[in-house]
């Protein structure tokens, strides 16, 4: 296929690598200069880069896929004189996979829908080493007949593809997993402080915890106490991984989210003023199992 992508960062680079190394010919543009010529450097010949998302939407392509960091910049890609809806033809196929509030991922695919486009949303997780294997978990909201039809793109980038209902849905679901996982990171930094605080060794707990009632991902697989786990951020000083501030989005896109379909969130509303308070004290760039140093004793 002949296909646009807009937004070469962290994910969107090994995501587009993914997709040339499955034989897809690709149409690039990102902002920064650097990640474009990154991109062209690496797969001579498979590759042209555009220099605005209108010459993207104007060069007839089959799907163009987009993967910007939040709502703004999704709406001035697609939106307006110089965005992709203005300027692409209705055999296009739109998907974008950055994370934003369901409700403008509805706003734009209503808009796309009504001048004859198929839009997606199909947001992911997985971090950036899934996007590097390929093994990404995509959550895909719009037509389903459509969903089937770009299953293989999907599978070119991911490994767990799983169509969630109408438009909006995959945001959906991103939104309260991701709520979810953040309410539970702070419930395991502060069981994992308590217990040690009190005189138990870290791993011993990890390890009881992991076997009972308390179990989850956040203490099984990315455990935040330093030790416990290898190859976790908490053992090499909360550097790499899903930064606090990218949490911090996420917990801000449920609020927002759950204030318009007046969903009471307290624990989720919670956890977004604890990541708010350690991004306040200059925390925001650490890994987000970081959170645990605000109730660890020093
Ligand atoms: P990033 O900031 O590394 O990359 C975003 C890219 O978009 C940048 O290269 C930027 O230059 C480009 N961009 C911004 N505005 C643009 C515009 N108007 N036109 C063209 N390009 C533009 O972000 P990322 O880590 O790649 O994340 C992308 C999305 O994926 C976000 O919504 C994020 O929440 C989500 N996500 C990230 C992770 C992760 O671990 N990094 C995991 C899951 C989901």
């Amino acid at each position: 296929m002949k296909i646009g992508f807009i937004g070469l960062g962290n994910m969107g680079s090994p995501m587009a690598n993914n997709l040339l190394k499955a034989g897809h010919e690709l149409f690039i543009f990102d902002l920064v200069q650097a990640s474009v010529k990154k991109l062209l450097d690496q797969h001579p010949g498979k590759v042209r880069a555009l220099s605005a998302p209108k010459e993207v939407a104007a060069a007839g392509l089959d799907l163009i896929i987009t993967m910007l960091p939040a709502a703004v910049h999704v709406k001035s890609v697609y939106l307006g004189p110089d965005g992709v809806l203005a300027n692409v033809s209705t055999q296009t196929a739109l998907i974008d996979s950055s994370t934003i509030d369901p409700q403008t991922a509805r706003e734009v695919a209503a808009i796309a829908a009504a001048q004859g486009n198929v839009m997606l949303d199909a947001p992911v997780s997985g971090g950036t080493g899934g996007a590097e294997a390929g093994t990404l978990t995509f959550m895909v909201g719009g037509d389903e007949a459509e969903f089937t039809r770009y299953k293989n793109i999907f599978n070119a980038m991911g490994k767990n593809i799983v169509y969630c209902g109408g438009s909006g849905n995959g945001q959906v679901a991103k939104v309260a997993n991701n709520m979810l996982l953040g309410i539970s990171m702070i419930g395991t930094a502060e069981a994992m402080s308590l217990g040690v605080s009190l005189g138990m060794e870290p791993k011993v707990l990890a390890g009881i915890i992991n076997t009972s009632s308390g179990r989850c991902w956040s203490s099984d697989t990315y455990n935040p106490f330093p030790g416990v786990l290898e190859n976790v951020p908490a053992s090499r000083g909360y550097t790499g991984g899903f930064g606090s501030d990218l949490m911090l989005k996420d917990l801000g896109l449920a609020a927002e989210a759950a204030k318009l379909a007046k969903q009471p969130i307290p624990l989720g509303s919670l956890a977004q003023q604890i990541y708010q308070t350690f991004s306040l004290q200059g925390n925001g760039g650490l890994d987000f199992s970081a959170i645990i140093n605000l109730f660890r004793k020093k």
